[in-house]
């Protein structure tokens, strides 16, 4: 998506050699235009998939999934962080690690919003690693739903994250791709 893309290299500040922060588009600030733009990507990618729900992670996923669940006409739901693990007979429960926070963090989505006769689109901001992405799928392996694809906003393809995620059969787009973060400068594959 070029018009994210440019935003990327005008408000994108490069943390680290692997962390792009986007604070004033997608992690803080949300840029609605913008977001309703990536809404409208995901959904025209997915349209054909006859998606009954959008998941995604508290909390920055929340906006881009929302605007995708908008386009698509049907509900957003977004997987709770907790911060302890309960043995709650009434939620779905993974452990995942926290990629920018560096600890382990308990996600959960109610067995009222998930179901085996859900097919889900999952979206989420920015995959590094790939855990998150982990978790929530097995969220929805737990619910019994079938998983359509992912979409992510930005995918950093140095880090193994989408590719594994791809190896495991599974559909992954993603509206930006980026191949590195070197010397401050961000470069896009
Ligand atoms: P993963 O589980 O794929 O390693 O990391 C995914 C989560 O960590 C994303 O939901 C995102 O919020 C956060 N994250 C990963 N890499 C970055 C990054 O470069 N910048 C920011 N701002 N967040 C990141």
């Amino acid at each position: 998506m070029e018009i994210l893309k440019q935003r990327i290299l005008e408000e994108g500040v490069v943390h680290t050699h692997d962390v792009l922060k986007l604070d004033a588009i997608l992690n803080h600030q949300v840029d609605p235009q913008l977001i309703m733009e990536m809404g409208k990507q995901f959904a025209r990618l997915f349209r054909e998939q006859n998606v009954t729900k959008v998941l995604t992670i508290e909390s920055s996923g929340i906006s881009v999934a929302f605007a995708t669940a908008l386009e698509l006409g049907v509900p957003m739901v977004f997987a709770r962080r907790k911060k302890t693990l309960t043995t709650d007979a009434e939620t779905f429960c993974e452990r995942v690690p926290s990629f920018t926070k560096g600890i382990v963090t308990d996600i959960m989505v109610s067995k009222k919003y998930l179901t085996a006769n859900d097919r889900v689109l999952l979206i989420d901001d920015i995959i590094a690693n790939g855990d998150a992405a982990r978790g929530i799928i097995r969220i929805i392996e737990q619910a019994g739903a079938h998983l359509v694809g992912m979409g992510v906003v930005v995918e950093k393809t140095f880090q193994a994250g989408a590719r594994t995620i791809r190896e495991q059969g599974i559909r992954v787009e993603s509206l930006a791709k980026i191949a590195a973060l070197q010397n401050g400068s961000i470069i896009f594959e």
